[in-house]
């Protein structure tokens, strides 16, 4: 005996869902399983609808004979519902196994109101979803949920968030799977939650920088968070705090008040939140990181000359965060996200840190805009959902 585990059906999805292995053949090379192995297992992922047969037709098999049926993952038998909260908005879907958006919705959804009423309402506005896109609540396989606050992602509780007021600690996990049965009947679903800037970081790199292994993003909206994406999973730190920047004392802000209750946080001096109450200072109309948003977007030249400004305090912090990560791509996304505060991030990075650690630094902003959260929080699901370790308890649960 080798000691050596037997891959098991888990490992044989895992291999065709990365496309490392797609045909039975492919599938003995990788694993050292005999062919009749290798059948009874992925007889189990067909008959729990996981697999399909690929559309292109047999191909050469590596291990000679008949060529061989490609296999694929069937990324139709189930879907995905997410949810990206922001303090006085959020954006929720319906969304296929391989990502794509089937339907979608956003609104007014204060976090300030609790997570009793919030998640209720997310709850009501997910079995619309799910009508809209003419999907039964059977099909659905989990939650995935995106929270503008630091999260224990092992109990899916926010810890200690400074925007989020009543929800420290809160049974988000159950109260978000009981919104969804009551408003659709449907049996509880795996429900999981993570910190909004970790799967915007994780829906970007996934989907547009895949080859990109230190990856960093940075929201700057109402708040300032980073997600940081190592080798293909997000880097969370042993607390769960990783990546956030936004309560760290910069000088400029000595007398800022910030709303985590300390004073000369960046978030207090560099935030949209932050260049919205210049504005207002400034007897320009605006409130919020949206409202900021859409005078940047009208091209408004006090908005953005305190963009700009933003960009560059932002961009010394980010002088340290590269320097110590020394990422691929640096992607500036949120409400802030556009030319003046790139501009301004750009000016103080490169000129305070290292030259070989931006010599290869991709400066970008946000390609999937406002979905980043949700595909990142949807593909956070399947990944679970789907990972080898939880496989065989799932098809036992499906009794195959
Ligand atoms: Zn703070």
């Amino acid at each position: 005996m080798t000691g050596r585990v037997q891959a098991s059906a888990g490992d044989l999805l895992e291999l065709v869902r990365s496309r490392r292995a797609t045909t039975r053949g492919a599938l003995q090379q990788a694993t050292g399983l005999s062919r009749a192995t290798v059948g009874q297992r992925l007889d189990r992922l067909f008959r729990a609808g996981w697999l399909r047969e690929g559309a292109g037709g047999p191909v050469d098999s590596p291990l000679g004979g008949r060529p061989s049926i490609t296999l694929e993952f069937d990324d139709e038998h189930a879907v995905v519902l997410a949810a990206d909260l922001d303090t006085r908005h959020a954006r929720a879907a319906v969304l296929s196994l391989s990502g794509e958006i089937l339907a979608e919705h956003s609104g007014t959804l204060v976090v300030e109101d609790g997570p009793d009423a919030v998640l209720g309402e997310l709850g009501r506005w997910f079995a619309e979803l799910l009508e809209k896109a003419g999907h039964g609540a059977e099909t659905v396989c989990g939650v995935g949920l995106a929270v503008p606050g630091p999260v224990d992602t092992e109990t899916g509780r926010v810890v200690q968030p400074p925007i989020m007021p009543g929800w420290d600690g809160y049974d988000i996990r159950s109260r978000l799977a009981r919104a969804l049965t009551e408003h659709t009947g449907a049996e509880a679903v795996p429900v999981l939650v993570d910190n909004d800037a970790n799967l915007m970081a994780y829906g970007e790199q996934r989907t547009g920088h895949p080859d990109c292994s230190a990856f960093v993003l940075v929201k700057v909206s109402t708040g300032i968070g980073a997600g940081v994406v190592v080798d293909g999973s997000v880097f969370r730190g042993i607390d769960g705090g990783a990546g956030d920047i936004g309560h760290i004392r910069v000088p400029e802000g000595a007398q800022a008040l910030c709303r985590c209750g300390s004073y000369g946080c960046l978030a207090a001096v560099a935030s949209g939140g932050a260049v919205a109450r210049r504005l207002a200072e400034a007897g320009v109309p605006a409130a919020s990181g949206s409202d900021v948003r859409d005078l940047l977007a009208s091209g408004h030249p006090e908005a953005v000359g305190l963009a700009r400004e933003a960009g560059r305090r932002v961009g010394d912090v980010l002088a340290t965060v590269v320097t110590l990560l020394n990422p691929g791509v640096l992607m500036i996304a949120g409400d802030l996200a556009g030319t003046p505060f790139l501009t301004g991030v750009r000016e103080l990075l490169y000129q305070r840190a290292l030259p070989r650690s931006t010599a290869h630094l991709d400066v970008v902003t946000s390609r999937l805009g406002e979905r980043a959260g949700l595909v990142g929080a949807g593909a956070m699901v399947v990944e679970h959902l789907y990972a080898p370790e939880r496989v065989e308890e799932r098809l036992r649960a499906l009794g195959v």
